[in-house]
């Protein structure tokens, strides 16, 4: 029997085995199960692959990937693995003639689609073979908290009623604690052990910066930083990124828009270019990104708060595939806050509840005083690294502050204008009443006559602005759903009756502008 080493060098003719995978190999190939989480791109493949090869019988991999398997069964074909696939693509022959080669024992690796195991005549057939392993490939998929749910993923908690001696390896890349702990449950992997495996990207420098004059800081971060360089901006709307991209092209820098709303024929050229051109810019929704492969791009830049780290991970990952120093640069303020919390009250119940839990955890992420990468990493279940020494935090520690008082403050105005029931106010009368101005709507509702009128000398304008996103970060105020005026949450009563205390993260005055890392 060759070892997992001999196979890597053999048949995938690579010299080494990357970060995990020699150990999650040995584990299976062993025949323990295991649960693997491990970004895109990690070398998830291998996992499944080279057991399937040294242990004896055939590896069954379930994917929902219904349009890869062709590609996958002809590149594993290509190294000399014998590999075949069934799915609803096939015609009767086709499938004939792959279920007589798994029977013969002629193949080292076949693909199903999930809804196969549905068919009994499946099972049957499966049951004449030698089955070396199961790969459940993204495995997130039964997971119902998740975002890709398919039904047809709960059939697979049946395999180990079925083939209990067969060990069972579930991969995902995108597994969030409670979808982790969702997939491991369903699948009954209990007893398994899970696998938690590069999801650090040491090259990237992450920075989160306090939004103020958005156009104005992104073109400084790209001037100083990243003249000429090729990168992705990231915005909501497509609005946003029509208006962004023509800003920057009426700067000087090159740069192409990309959103779902543009034309089929534009997004390919579009797309094309960034891959094929140095430097180009693509300033882009959420759209864009899936299952592009460019080594150099050297920063990705958020101008909207992502929904989610899942999100965030995702796209700032795209920077520095190469391995040289790349930047994650987002800008972040009151208004996103507003208004992720105002979209997170939509759905239904358990929609509502998931989009906070990700709002929260994205915010934790920008108010921390701690690294961002020790921070995220730890989201993603790789917990116990150091303090990583790249990123904003680690580099200039933001001083944290006893915010207590103008939390007090901010709450009271909250509860008075509360009271005036027809009417809604935002953040900017807070802020004017706070800071004792007469402007024509404070006078007309009479604000100037209310205690906490020109109580807030002691801090600035921006200042101010910094204190209610805070609050609003850690779920101190709340928005409204219709209007979106402020609220006061549960917790708030506690601060305003002085028995909690409120440490706030002080911003910095401008935007810090961080050395870029040295290369290597
Ligand atoms: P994932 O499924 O996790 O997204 P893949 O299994 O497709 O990732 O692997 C990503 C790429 O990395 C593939 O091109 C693969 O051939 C390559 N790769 C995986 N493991 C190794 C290794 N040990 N050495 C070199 N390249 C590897
Ligand atoms: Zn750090």
């Amino acid at each position: 029997m060759d070892t997992s080493l001999e196979v890597l060098h053999r048949v995938f003719g690579y010299d080494s085995f990357r970060t995990g995978q020699q150990e999650i190999i040995e584990h299976v190939v062993s025949g323990g199960d295991a649960l693997v989480l491990m970004p895109t791109g990690g070398g998830k493949s291998l996992c499944y692959q080279i057991p399937a090869l040294v242990r004896p019988g055939v590896g069954v991999v379930v994917s929902p990937l219904i349009a890869l398997m062709q590609d996958q069964v002809d590149a594993l074909t290509a190294l000399g693995v014998r590999a075949g696939f069934l799915n609803s693509t096939q015609d009767f022959g086709e499938r004939q003639r792959v279920e007589a080669a798994f029977l013969a024992g002629e193949l080292d690796l076949l693909y199903l689609a999930p809804e196969r195991l549905r068919v009994e005549a499946t099972v049957r057939l499966l049951a004449k073979g030698e089955i070396s392993l199961f790969a459940i490939d993204e495995a997130h998929c039964v997971s119902q908290w998740g975002h890709d749910f398919r039904p047809d993923y709960l059939a697979l908690s049946e395999l180990p009623a079925l083939w209990p001696e067969v060990p069972r390896i579930a991969l995902t890349a995108t597994a969030t604690p409670a979808t982790h702990a969702e997939i491991s449950e369903r699948l009954g992997l209990g007893q398994a052990r899970h696998f938690v495996a590069g999801f650090d990207r040491p090259n990237i420098h992450y920075r989160i910066t306090t939004k103020s004059e958005p156009k104005r800081q992104l073109l400084d971060f790209l001037r100083t930083e990243h003249p000429d360089e090729a990168g992705i901006v990231y915005c909501l709307s497509r609005s946003s990124v029509e208006k962004i991209a023509e800003f920057l092209v009426d700067n000087g820098i090159a740069a192409v828009p990309y959103h779902a709303g543009l034309d089929a024929r534009t997004r390919a050229a579009h797309q094309a270019r960034f891959l094929r051109e140095e430097g180009l810019i693509v300033v882009a929704t959420i759209a864009f990104g899936m299952g592009i492969d460019k080594p150099d791009v050297r920063f990705v830049a958020h101008l909207d708060l992502p929904k989610s780290l899942e999100g965030y991970y995702q796209e700032t990952g795209r920077a520095g595939r190469d391995g040289l120093p790349a930047t994650a640069w987002m800008a972040y303020g009151l208004q996103d806050v507003v208004q992720h919390r105002r979209m997170s009250l939509e759905g239904d119940d358990q929609h509502r509840r998931r989009q906070a839990h990700h709002l929260d955890a994205m915010l934790a992420l920008c108010e921390t005083v701690t690294c961002r990468r020790v921070m995220l990493l730890d989201y993603f279940g790789q917990s116990g690294t150091e303090a990583c020494g790249n990123c904003d935090t680690c580099q200039t520690p933001p001083e944290s502050w006893d915010g207590t008082v103008p939390a007090q403050k901010v709450l009271s105005t909250v509860l008075r204008l509360a009271r005036e029931r027809r009417q809604k106010f935002g953040v900017g009368q807070i802020v004017d009443i706070l800071l004792g101005k007469t402007t024509a709507k404070v006078l007309q509702h009479g604000h100037d006559s209310l205690s906490v009128f020109g109580v807030g000398a002691e801090l600035g304008n921006s200042e101010w602005h910094g204190v209610v996103r805070q609050l609003l970060a850690q779920g101190l105020l709340a928005v409204e759903p219709d209007y979106g005026a402020l609220v006061l949450t549960d917790a708030s009563a506690e601060v305003l009756r002085g028995k909690q205390e409120v440490p706030l993260r002080r911003d910095a005055k401008r935007p810090a502008r961080a050395a870029r890392p040295a290369a290597g």
